[in-house]
C-alpha cells in the first residue's frame, strides 16, 4: 500500500489549518478599517508604527486577543485577532485597543513589552489616556465569558512512534483524515484516541 504523505502535524502548526474555517470577508474588511483608524491614533501621538500588510480574524486564535508575527526577512508585519473581539456584544474599543497594543509591537525594538512597546505604550497613555498592558482579561476587555473560554478539545491524536500528542477542539482536513498525515516530530502514523 502507497500512502501518499501530504502534509506533518505539530500542535504550532494550528496556524496553517485554520485556512479550514471561512471568516466572513466583512469581518476581515471591519478589521482593516478598524486598523487604519489605529494608525492614525499613533502617527498622532507620534508613533511611528511599522508596514502592515495584512490584518485578519484567526478562529483558531484564543489564548492571545492578538498577535503580531514579524516577516524577519522583510521587516513586515501581519497582525490576527481572536474572533471574540468582533462580536456585536464587545465594544469597539475593546478591539482598538487590541489592534493599537499589536501596533506597539511594530516599533523600533518593540517585541516583547519592554522597550520599544513599552515607550509607545507610555506615549499613548500620555496623549489619550489610554491604558494598554502587556495582557488583557476578558472582563477589561468587555468580553463575555461565553466567548472567551477556551473550546473544549474534542479530538485526541497520538503518534505510534514517539508519543507526541496532538489536540484539536475544530473540525478541519487533518481531523477527517489523519491517516493522509504524519506527526511532525518523528514521520509516524497518528492514531486517533
Ligand atoms: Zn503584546
Ligand atoms: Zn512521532
Amino acid at each position: 500500500m502507497t500512502i501518499t504523505i501530504i502534509q506533518t502535524v505539530l500542535p504550532i502548526f494550528l496556524e496553517e489549518e485554520s485556512q479550514d474555517k471561512e471568516v466572513p470577508a466583512i469581518l476581515n474588511q471591519r478589521l482593516e478599517k478598524s486598523l487604519r483608524e489605529c494608525e492614525m491614533i499613533c502617527d498622532h501621538a507620534g508613533i511611528k508604527t511599522g508596514k502592515i500588510t495584512e490584518i485578519r480574524v484567526n478562529p483558531l486564535l484564543r489564548s492571545a486577543w492578538g498577535r503580531c508575527i514579524t516577516d524577519r526577512i522583510n521587516g513586515t508585519h501581519r497582525i490576527e485577532i481572536n474572533e471574540a473581539l468582533l462580536d456585536n456584544s464587545v465594544p469597539e474599543l475593546s478591539l482598538k485597543r487590541t489592534i493599537i497594543h499589536e501596533l506597539c509591537h511594530t516599533v523600533k525594538d518593540g517585541h516583547g513589552h519592554k522597550k520599544g512597546w513599552r515607550e509607545a505604550a507610555d506615549r499613548l497613555k500620555k496623549v489619550y489616556g489610554l491604558q494598554l498592558s502587556p495582557a488583557n482579561s476578558a472582563e477589561e476587555l468587555s468580553v463575555p465569558r461565553s466567548l472567551s473560554q477556551e473550546p473544549a478539545i474534542r479530538y485526541v491524536f497520538r503518534c505510534a512512534d514517539c508519543g507526541q500528542i496532538i489536540q484539536r477542539s475544530r473540525r478541519s482536513k487533518f481531523v477527517e483524515n489523519p491517516e493522509r498525515y504524519r506527526c511532525g516530530n518523528c514521520g509516524g502514523t497518528l492514531e486517533q484516541l
